[in-house]
């Protein structure tokens, strides 16, 4: 597993990129566990700052350098498991070494790869935004997928052969699946490339769609006018269990992280019901909706925390996005992106100039009253014709909410999703990164410190 971290809290420069390997045959309580060093931390690789003033072209060369240097080092890192290294491991078997002092006959696989989005597009060497299980098309990314009617895998031996072809029809065939040319190091190792990824409770629900909902949630407040009513409910949840009061409201909280999104998912649905709680008829469905899709969302992030499953948990779970997807329509105006608002601003300015003019052609005609109801009909003509075309240049196609319809599929086959979730990198970063840069003298050559920092305190804990 890997994940990027920081290591400088203020300056923020100081980026490193841990690799980390366990074995699969533990019992995932004792893996979770700090303390049983269960996850051994095997590379560490530095981050370059990012540079933004340099141009698109040298920048985009620039991530097509990392991504070579990146795969370059895990074929290293992973040469053993080639076999083409050691002559005598017929079919894949070795001789190793147990904890318990006996040689046994072992097959090392490479069964997982716990990493993030980004992470998984650069290993797979895939484009950004796309699912690394399948070949969902992008376009299709926020619709609800049925568990009977999951799209086809992704085949890396495909790729791995028209990626060698480098024949023009290939790099074409390549770019229509979102695949990028060049090596890729899982394609040359005994694995199933596209089993390696597994769910991530922690970068896909708690800084990702739990993060998402909380913006659309907001957008929706704001949108009805009840923004004073929610912070004023939010401030008042009370203590309770690890749940501390809140002393600032949610604008005005700058930053989330996964520990405070997990408290935050206990409580987030009692706020939005008693803040959209009344209003006019219209409002109703609206409200209503807001409530189911926020429910539904909660309830499947917390059947997917089980930590064990049956078929009725796993119905519950399916059932629970399938009404996700049903509701979440009424978000819709939040997902406007950049190119949408700006659509949605050079409407606006073009209805109020023929505002301007239609009050300046009937000046005369209309009395004080007749302006008033105009102008109102105008303002709402013109609220909903943006509405309009914010919904059609919105759409919830994005990786991570599609991510979520292969869930049940990996519980299935893998078992609960707890083990996998990446909360297990942040202990790990503490154990091999942070202590040690603590205790390093902060300079260009604290690399070294921090690896010999962490065998010291390893060899020590031995
Ligand atoms: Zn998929």
């Amino acid at each position: 597993m890997s994940d990027g971290t920081h290591l400088s809290n203020f300056a923020g420069d100081k980026r490193e990129w841990p690799v980390y390997m366990t074995i699969g045959n533990l019992c995932s309580k004792i893996r979770q566990t700090p303390s049983t060093h269960s996850v051994v931390m095997v590379a560490l690789l530095p981050i370059p700052m990012k540079n933004r003033n340099i141009p698109q072209k040298r920048l985009y060369e620039q991530r097509q350098t990392n991504r070579k240097v990146l795969n370059e080092v895990l074929r290293r890192l992973l040469q053993p498991l080639t076999f083409k290294q050691n002559p005598s491991a017929g079919s894949g078997y070795y001789n190793i070494l147990c904890a318990d002092g006996i040689f046994r006959r072992c097959k090392p696989v490479l069964a997982a790869w716990l990493a993030d989005c980004p992470e998984y597009s650069d290993l797979h060497h895939l484009e950004w935004h796309v699912c690394f299980w399948c070949v969902c098309p992008t376009n299709e990314l926020g619709d609800y997928v049925h568990p009977d009617k999951e799209h086809p895998r992704r085949d890396h031996n495909l790729y791995r052969t028209l990626s060698d072809a480098n024949t023009k029809a290939a790099d074409a065939e390549l770019s229509s699946r979102h695949v990028r040319r060049g090596f890729s190091v899982f394609r040359h190792i005994p694995c199933i490339v596209s089993d390696l990824p597994k769910p991530d409770l922690l970068h896909t629900m708690q800084i990702g769609i739990l993060d998402h909902l909380q913006k659309w949630i907001f957008y929706c407040i704001m949108t009805h006018k009840r923004l004073d009513k929610y912070n004023a409910i939010w401030l008042s949840v009370p203590a309770y269990h690890d749940l501390t009061p809140k002393n600032k409201s949610y604008e005005e909280v700058s930053q989330w992280n996964g520990k405070q999104m997990k408290k935050m998912s206990r409580y987030l649905l009692g706020v939005v019901t008693q803040s959209l709680r009344g209003g006019n008829p219209a409002q109703h469905p609206i409200f209503n909706r807001a409530i189911e899709c926020t429910q539904a969302l909660l309830e499947f992030y917390m059947y997917a925390r089980y930590k064990s499953h049956d078929d009725a948990t796993m119905s519950y779970m399916e059932d629970a996005l399938h009404r996700f997807h049903t509701f979440k329509g009424v978000f819709l105006l939040g997902r406007a992106g950049r190119k949408a608002k700006a659509k949605a601003n050079a409407l606006r300015t073009e209805l109020v100039k023929k505002r301007k003019v239609d009050e300046e052609t009937n000046a005369e005609t209309w009395t004080s009253s007749k302006k008033r109801r105009e102008m109102k009909a105008w303002r709402n003509y013109i609220s909903h014709e943006i509405d309009i075309s914010k919904e059609l240049d919105a759409d919830f196609n994005f990786p991570k909410i599609h991510l979520m319809s292969h869930w049940a599929e990996q519980v299935r086959r893998y078992g609960a999703l707890q083990q996998y979730s990446a909360e297990r990198h942040e202990q790990a970063h503490k154990t091999n990164l942070n202590d040690g840069w603590n205790a390093s003298n902060h300079n260009l050559n604290y690399l070294p410190q921090v690896i010999t920092f962490q065998r010291r305190i390893l060899c020590f804990k031995i």
